[in-house]
């Protein structure tokens, strides 16, 4: 089902490559080395007051972290601090009441074509098929006619293991298909950014680990146009096995009690000493 095609500019594995990377853990593949200079996302004191009738609700408190080329960085901290208010504002869908976040210098007020967000539930238009789910997600490309739009989908809806699936209904699919299908929306958009709100949380194990893989690949395959990832997650074994850097914020209001930069060799093996001593790290961090 895998095109395992890499001249598009996005993705994916091979079913080789994809069956190597299931013996040897997430990232089998040789991965470039995350730079930690000139991030593409810097969130700079970034605070968040919601108003709640006459009440104000804080949200979050003085928010500072950076994500780099990549990098793929992990938010994490207890429901209800702020994880997704925050991954709002750096997609530009949510304004901070102080702060700023910049995408290369350039401070982020709008959604940007450059950052695209997978979110938890799918969010698809149920009357809607695949292709034209995707289709949806780049109806603000002004720069593309629709034969080209329906080629930019169908080839995302391919790289992402959708083949044959265009014209089915979400109804239809199973968890993990919709977020493919998600994934593909994302994809069509060719960004740097890809921004994720807890995505593999409502599938299964099996389906959430293959996933990770294909998610994790994009990052580090040079042909794919994401640069860095920032992913939402509450499960701290995913957080260790794939990140690159890990934010860990405070019960609400949210702030960052841990920046932790993962020095951990890939591939991860679960079964090591050092693999659950870092998940005993960031679970030791969340109690605080
Ligand atoms: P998390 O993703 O970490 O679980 P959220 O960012 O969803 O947390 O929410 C943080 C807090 O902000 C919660 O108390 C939530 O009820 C509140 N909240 C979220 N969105 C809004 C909104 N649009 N208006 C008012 N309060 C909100
Ligand atoms: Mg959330």
């Amino acid at each position: 089902m895998y095109s395992g095609k890499y001249e598009s500019g996005i993705i994916l594995l091979s079913d080789s490559t994809l069956k190597m990377a299931s013996k040897q853990g997430v990232d089998a593949i040789q991965a470039p080395s995350p730079s930690f200079d000139s991030p593409l996302i810097s969130v700079e004191h970034v605070s968040l007051d919601f108003k709640k009738e006459k009440e104000q609700l804080p949200v979050l408190n003085d928010v500072s972290f950076t994500a780099s080329k990549n990098q793929f960085v992990t938010m994490t901290g207890p429901s209800g601090c702020g994880k997704s208010t925050l991954l709002r504002i750096i997609g530009g869908l949510t304004k901070s009441t102080s702060g700023v976040v910049k995408f290369r210098d350039s401070p982020i007020t709008s959604p940007r074509a450059e950052i695209a967000m997978i979110f938890q539930n799918f969010v698809l238009l149920p009357w809607r098929t695949s292709l034209e789910n995707v289709l949806f997600g780049l109806s603000s490309r002004k720069d593309l006619n629709e034969d080209q739009k329906k080629q930019v989908s169908m080839k995302a809806l391919e790289d992402t293991g959708l083949k044959g699936f265009e014209n089915v209904y979400p109804g239809e699919l199973s968890g993990g298909m919709k977020q493919r299908v998600g994934i593909a929306r994302a994809l069509a958009l060719a960004p740097q950014v890809l921004l994720m709100d807890e995505p593999f949380s409502a599938l299964d194990d099996l389906t959430a680990e293959h996933l990770r893989r294909e998610i994790y690949s994009l990052l580090i395959n040079p042909t794919s146009s994401i640069q860095t990832v920032i992913m939402v997650s509450h499960n701290v074994e995913e957080i260790v096995e794939l990140s690159d850097k890990i934010v860990v914020l405070s019960p609400r209001p949210g702030h960052v009690v841990g920046d932790l930069t993962m020095d951990l060799p890939r591939p991860r093996s679960k079964k090591s000493e050092e693999f659950y001593n870092w998940v005993d790290k960031v679970y030791s961090l969340l109690a605080t």
